[in-house]
This record gives structure tokens, C-alpha cells and sequence, in this order.
């Protein structure tokens, strides 16, 4: 294995379900859904298939009807207008985006600033292409309760970006910012007042921005999902990318996609052609007929994650977690100090044995392992049964 991936190891992901599937732990670690997406959509898959539309290579862009589909669905919720033959392009689910993404772009030695805790393979892809990662940390913070009779443990918790940090961080040889709301693991959803001063940022600094975006319609209560690229002066520096794992629940489907300028995404294009060329062929039509669903299938997707979010962030808190309620996402970050314990590693490890429970410590997202240890992250994409047994183990 070569220096520039020597450091990775196996990711966290493949390391924890394996240890759920040992164990017979109850997995909210990797997150992925345990109920599949739409019926109709399953169909329009099996449709495809019989068909035999995608069988073959698809189109190296990706078929016409999901290109088409995924610039109506920027349209229509964003205002965001692209071409779907110049401006959208199809990838193996958003890994590949974004690996294709930071190798188009990056020269050996740029430098990429992105938000720590990252995902994990933005540290690794960063690294294949050759660049540096600069990490600016996301800090904790804590607002006093709001009613009379609030105690602190219903302290409202989250992470927050420093901008001054953000600014800092930012070099002669910063090439791109690789930005990521809804955020994973904490859940935050950066504001408009956050948005616009990376918008700003990247303008007077000339960065291209790169933004991990699949979680936009996972977003709960009054918190708003805004693209980047819908800011003055992002459009033409700005690849958003967007997955359908995410957003339809089909994870192993891997389609995902990225829009943007012609020239980004050509750039983005020149990369992907030699990672996969094509991939998903009939999942691809399945996916453009999802994205036409009514707003009705977005709208009780969101509120049946946020039932879910409460159940497990409530339990969470009643077996004594300290819990950064998620703004966004399907994932719920804890801190395990108020159990006496401060390594998320070893809790992690022991958590099947003592509980039945799997669930990701934090630190693996983080070049400054110290500020994400006692952070534990547990996924909520899951049936009320199953996240009502996993409290249930958890707290006794
Ligand atoms: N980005 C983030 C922030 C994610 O959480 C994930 C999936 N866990 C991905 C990218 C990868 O998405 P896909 O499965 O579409 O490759
Ligand atoms: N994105 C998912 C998570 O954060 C897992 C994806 C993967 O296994 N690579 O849990």
C-alpha cells in the first residue's frame, strides 16, 4: 500500500458492521436505511431491467431522462437552472463525486480546507488526488435552556463553525473548500449567515468549491436547506453533489450526480470516465422517475426521520448521553462524559458486549483526534422497533 493511503486503514463503516453482524448487535452505526425506498420506484427499477434500458453502457454522462430529472429537481426546489447536457453529471453514488471531484481539481500540493469532523473518504480522496487537507474544526456549543423550568440537560447542543477559523485556515495555496450541509456526523445545517460568509470567502479568495450536499432534504423543524451554489458568485465556482442512496433510501443502488458550470463539471467528467466510466445503468431510470415524485414524498420522508430523530436522541438522553440534537442528516452525535467515560474508541469497541449496540465514534472523522473522542454517533434511519429495543438495551 502506498504512502499517500497508508494512514486510512479500513474504514470505520466496514470495521463496525462487521462487528454488528459478530455480535448480532443492533447496527446504528453505518447508516443506511432498514426499510427500502418507494414500491413504485423499486418497480421502476425492475421495469428498466426488463426492458432492457441500462443492461449495456449507459451514456457516459449519464442517461438523458435522470440528467433531465435531477436539473428539474434543482429547479424546482432551488431556482437553480442547469443544462442537463452540460451541467449534471451522473457518478457512482457520491463517493465517486467526490473523488472524481478533488482529482479533477487539485494539483499535487493544493490545499483543501473542509469541515472537521469530515466523512471519511474526504480525507482519503484528498490524498490520492495529492493535496493537503487543512481541517477547521466544528466546536461544540451549548445554549442555555430557553423555559423557566428547563434543567441543562435539555440544553440546546451542536456544533458550530468558528468563520474567523474558516478565514484563517485559508492560504496562498488553497485551491478548493469542500463544504458539507446537512452535516455528517454532527447534524448541523449551516445558516444563511454561514453560507453567505463562505460565499463571500471563496469569492475574494478565488476558491472552487466543492459541496457534499445528500442530505439536502433531511433538514428538521425550522432549519433550511440552502445550496451553495445559489449564492452571488457560486454558481461558476461550485460543484453541489447530491445522491439518491440518501435521498430515496437505496444505498446500494450508488447512483449519485453532480451539477455545476460546463467547465467543472467536464473537469469532474475527465476524472470519472477513467474511476468507473458508467455504472447503475436501469437504477439510473428508476432514479430519474424518483426524483419526479410530488413534494409529498419529500415532505413525509423528512417528518418520519424527525420522529425518528426524537425517539432516538430522547432515549439517548434518558440513558444519560449528553445529545447534540441534529439540525440535519439521519445521524445523532452524543457525548459520552456524563457516563463517566471520555474515549469514544473503547466505548465503541465494548458497546456490542455490554449493550448490543454498535454505533461510530467520532474521532475517526477527525485530524485532531483529541476534540472528537468523547463524541459517539448513532444512526436513526432505522424502525421504531428497532431504535425502541436499542434504547431500551441502552439504557439498562
Ligand atoms: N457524503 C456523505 C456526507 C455521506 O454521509 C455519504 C454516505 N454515508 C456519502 C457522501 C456517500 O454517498 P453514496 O452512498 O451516494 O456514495
Ligand atoms: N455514509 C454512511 C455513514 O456515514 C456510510 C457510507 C459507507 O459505508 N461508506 O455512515
Amino acid at each position: 500500500l502506498n504512502r499517500r493511503l497508508a494512514e486510512f486503514g479500513t474504514t470505520i463503516f466496514a470495521e463496525m458492521s462487521a462487528l454488528a453482524v459478530r455480535t448480532g448487535s443492533i447496527n446504528l452505526g453505518q447508516g443506511f436505511p432498514d426499510t427500502d425506498g418507494p414500491e413504485e420506484v423499486r418497480e421502476a427499477a425492475v421495469r428498466a431491467l426488463r426492458d432492457g434500458r441500462g443492461n449495456q453502457y449507459p451514456p457516459g454522462p449519464g442517461v438523458p431522462e435522470l440528467r433531465q430529472a435531477v436539473a428539474a429537481h434543482q429547479q424546482r426546489r432551488y431556482g437553480l437552472s442547469y443544462d442537463p447536457d452540460t451541467e449534471v453529471l451522473v457518478t457512482a453514488g457520491a463517493t465517486e463525486a467526490i473523488a472524481a471531484s478533488l482529482l479533477a481539481l487539485l494539483e499535487p500540493g493544493d490545499e483543501v480546507v473542509a469541515l472537521e469532523p469530515y466523512y471519511d473518504s474526504y480525507a482519503a480522496c484528498i490524498a490520492m488526488a495529492g493535496g493537503t487537507r487543512v481541517p477547521v474544526t466544528l466546536r461544540p456549543h451549548e445554549e442555555a435552556p430557553e423555559g423557566p423550568d428547563g434543567d441543562m440537560g435539555d440544553a440546546a447542543r451542536s456544533f458550530r463553525l468558528d468563520l474567523d477559523e474558516l478565514r484563517d485556515a485559508v492560504t496562498e495555496r488553497t485551491r478548493v473548500l469542500l463544504i458539507n450541509t446537512p452535516h455528517n456526523p454532527t447534524g448541523t445545517v449551516l445558516t444563511r449567515e454561514e453560507l453567505t460568509a463562505i460565499a463571500e470567502l471563496a469569492v475574494e479568495r478565488d476558491l472552487l468549491v466543492v459541496t457534499d450536499e445528500v442530505y439536502e432534504h433531511l433538514v428538521f423543524d425550522d432549519a433550511e436547506h440552502i445550496p451553495l451554489a445559489t449564492f452571488p458568485g457560486m454558481r461558476e465556482r461550485t460543484v453541489t453533489i447530491g445522491s439518491a442512496g440518501k435521498t430515496f433510501s437505496f444505498t446500494g443502488w450508488k447512483v449519485g450526480w453532480v451539477t455545476g458550470s460546463p467547465e467543472l463539471v467536464g473537469a469532474v467528467r475527465s476524472a470519472k470516465q477513467f474511476l468507473t466510466y458508467v455504472s447503475s445503468g436501469p437504477f439510473q431510470y428508476a432514479v430519474a422517475e424518483a426524483l419526479a415524485l410530488p413534494d409529498t414524498y419529500f415532505e413525509s420522508f423528512r417528518q418520519d426521520m424527525q420522529a425518528k430523530r426524537d425517539l432516538l436522541s430522547e432515549g439517548l438522553r434518558e440513558a444519560g448521553f449528553a445529545v447534540y440534537q441534529p439540525a440535519g442528516t439521519y445521524f445523532v452525535t452524543t457525548d459520552i462524559r456524563p457516563l463517566g467515560e471520555s474515549d469514544g474508541f473503547a466505548f465503541c469497541r465494548a458497546l456490542p458486549e455490554r449493550a448490543g449496540v454498535v454505533a461510530i465514534p467520532n474521532a475517526v472523522f477527525y485530524d485532531h483526534r483529541a476534540a472528537g473522542a468523547p463524541f459517539v454517533r448513532f444512526a436513526f434511519c432505522k424502525q421504531r422497533e428497532v431504535l425502541e429495543e436499542a434504547v431500551k438495551r441502552l439504557r439498562s
